[in-house]
């Protein structure tokens, strides 16, 4: 199972993305995927070149659209593992709205988002994961906006699957990409992934310094939506880990009345004449 291809990445020397690329590699193989099971379907940024350095189906989509696109492919081939992913730009700012109906909508696709709370792909600007304060080329004074808590945010939308991690623990992010695949509707995986280049406040030392891992609360119950929610605000935001996973509540395909169980690109899509003048006639 070969998920890696002879694409040379160009993100920065030491950018966090390369963890979560080799990380989402290594997740599909341990999950026994192959190739041609799996799609990749990214948005626009630096992270959103990851769909082309990954060997299996992949689309580098529009800013703030992975989501759509990826709940597209889904539908129409349910056979498919479905990963999208995007930067906190791309999916906190542009995209939230996707996000957050994605998210409510719960059909079977993991979220990666690689937030290092900053535009990279267009030379350091401030985003919504960038803390109140934070200088940049559009904020020469500091931000002004309150930082947005995704985590939050997912848990109040009726997120099954809430995760968070960081590049330097591949082991971790592997691991928690993994029970993402492997779980049965929406999974979003937040991963606080430096830019090098940019962002020099949110450096590897700094979230090396600021993480809580949730490896510290040994009787933390990940099942527990309120605890989940209280854990969160009181690591203000940087927990690490599985924090929050509902496996009862079905998928979007399962509730769906009338989802075919073939998927719709196995079926024959072809309408005979007469359905076809049929239909023009109920148009007409
Ligand atoms: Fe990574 Fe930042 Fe370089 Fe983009 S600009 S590739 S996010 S280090």
């Amino acid at each position: 199972k070969e998920f890696r291809n002879n694409v040379k990445p160009n993100w920065c020397p030491g950018c966090g993305d390369f963890s979560v690329q080799a990380a989402i590699q290594r997740a599909a193989a341990n999950v026994g995927l192959e190739p041609e099971q799996l799609a990749v379907i990214s948005g626009i940024g630096c992270s959103g070149r990851i769909s082309g350095y990954i060997n299996a189906y992949g689309l580098h989509g529009i800013h703030g659209r992975s989501l759509p696109i990826a709940q597209g492919v889904k539908l129409a081939n349910r056979e498919l593992t479905v990963i999208a992913s995007g930067g906190d730009g791309d999916g906190f700012a542009i995209g939230m709205g996707h996000t957050v109906h994605a998210i409510r909508r719960n059909l079977d696709i993991t979220y990666i988002v690689m937030d290092n709370q900053i535009y990279g792909l267009t030379k350091g600007q401030t985003s919504p994961r960038s803390a109140e304060g934070f200088k940049t080329k559009s904020t020469p004074e500091g931000s002004i906006e309150s930082t947005l808590s995704p985590l939050e945010i997912a848990l109040s939308a009726g997120a099954t699957f809430v995760a968070q991690s960081f590049s330097s623990d591949l082991k971790q992010l592997t691991s928690l990409i993994e029970q993402g695949l492997q779980h049965k509707g929406f999974s979003l995986i937040n991963v606080f992934s430096p830019c090098v280049t940019f962002n020099k406040i949110n450096t590897y030392d700094w979230f090396k310094e600021n993480i809580v891992n949730l490896e510290q609360f040994p009787d933390y119950d990940p099942s527990n939506r309120v605890a989940a929610m209280t854990k969160i605000m009181e690591t203000n935001g940087m927990l690490t880990g599985l924090i929050y996973q509902n496996k009862e509540r079905k998928s979007y395909e399962d509730l769906a009345v009338g989802f075919k169980e073939e998927a719709l690109s196995k079926q024959d899509m072809m309408l005979s004449r007469q359905d076809f003048d049929k239909l023009l006639t109920e148009f007409k």
